[in-house]
């Protein structure tokens, strides 16, 4: 029994969120907006659940919403996706991600990995029996390089998982670099896990491109986005896996088995929301990133070396010069100024950087500012 209760450990956004809650702090911690989220979205799911939208819906996911997807994804990434054989809807991209490692990894096969990278990862990835081969990325840029692809891939590759926009650094991959890694799937037959939920929250006129995109990838690529993230709704767990389709025959064996459906309802919403125009999404990024600048350039102001951010609701500084390490300064920032933060070293499977503490700046400005002001003199 002793083994079994000490197994996993409690994730680290659960833990800060739980601190906020208790000690009424402004939370920046876990990662999600204090807006309530595009009316007319919420309104579309109020009205699917009331006109009886509300039981099981097919396994692979609603067709409108699938169809909703191919299009979305055709608009804004120029893919060409069939819907009915290659686009499966999941209860979250957590969920897609968790399924597709059931469904590909044999025990003993290997994943690269690359730190810093989403808590969630390295648990999944060993409790599906696969063997981690962990990159760490250097800061500021976070990029790849050939020489740690070569040190990690081998013969025993079976899968990447690769999250970009890279959550919680908020960069985004260089053309280069998913070049790199394309070229070391194919010449690995990796198959490769895409994190894509933050393709819609890139600043500064950048342009998501996914790794699905570049040569030979077309048909090894197992692309995950997610409803969350694109109409700032984190808690609705609509999440979205394209691939082609004998992978997705492949992902959708293992969903069926995991959570077969996810709300018919929500489902409905989304697929209303992914068809609105251009000036909604171009409204996301330009909201966020107003939000970005005002909480940056108000931590420029107390002092904190901010490291630059281009994609996520995120943004990070470097307190390597406050001879403190992530873990106690934001145990102090929460439980002495009330104000909740991640400590960086939690994306660290070896906990090997210690300096950096992630905050989430999607809030109304109210908070922000408030939060601002409890921090002056940390
Ligand atoms: N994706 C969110 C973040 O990075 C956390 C979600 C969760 O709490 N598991 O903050």
């Amino acid at each position: 029994l002793n083994s079994v209760l000490s197994g996993l450990p409690t994730t680290i956004f659960e833990e800060m969120s739980r601190r906020a809650r208790e000690t009424g702090a402004v939370n920046l911690g876990q990662g999600f907006p204090d807006d309530p989220g595009p009316a007319d979205v919420r309104e579309a799911a109020a009205r699917a659940v009331l006109e009886g939208w509300n039981q099981y819906p097919p396994m692979l996911g609603l067709p409108e919403l699938r169809a909703a997807i191919a299009a979305h994804y055709a608009r804004w990434q120029g893919l060409v996706l069939d819907p009915e054989r290659e686009i499966m809807v999941t209860s979250g991209a957590t969920e897609a991600i968790a399924g597709a490692l059931m469904a590909i990894l044999e025990p003993g096969d290997e994943v690269v990995l690359f730190a810093p990278m989403y808590d969630a990862y390295l648990p999944l990835v060993r409790r599906a029996g696969g063997v981690p081969r962990v990159v760490t990325l250097q800061p500021p840029l976070f990029g790849l390089d050939e020489a740690a692809l070569e040190a990690v891939f081998s013969e025993r590759t079976k899968a990447v998982l690769f999250n970009d926009p890279l959550n919680p650094t908020a960069t985004v991959f260089s053309d280069a670099d998913r070049a790199l890694l394309a070229r070391y799937c194919v010449r690995h037959d990796a198959i490769a896990i895409c994190d894509e939920v933050w393709e819609h929250v890139i600043f500064d006129g950048r342009r998501h491109r996914s790794l699905m995109n570049e040569e030979g990838m077309r048909e090894r690529t197992v692309k995950i986005g997610s409803a969350g993230k694109i109409f700032n709704l984190t808690g609705w767990k609509v999440g979205f896996v394209s691939a082609a389709a004998p992978l997705l025959g492949t992902l959708a064996k293992a969903h069926q088995f995991l959570t077969f459906t996810t709300p018919p309802n929500l489902q409905a919403a989304v697929a209303y929301g992914l068809g609105k125009d251009d000036a909604y999404f171009e409204g996301l990024r330009a909201d966020l990133q107003r939000s970005r600048d005002r909480f940056c350039d108000g931590l420029a102001g107390l002092g904190f070396s901010v490291i630059p951010a281009a994609g996520t609701y995120f943004v990070n500084v470097d307190i390597g010069a406050r001879g403190e390490d992530d873990v106690s300064f934001c145990r102090r920032l929460v439980s002495e100024h009330g104000v909740a933060a991640i400590p960086v070293s939690a994306f660290y499977p070896g906990g090997e950087v210690t300096n950096v503490v992630r905050f989430c700046f999607a809030k109304r400005d109210a908070t922000l500012d408030a939060a601002l002001e409890r921090m002056r003199g940390v």
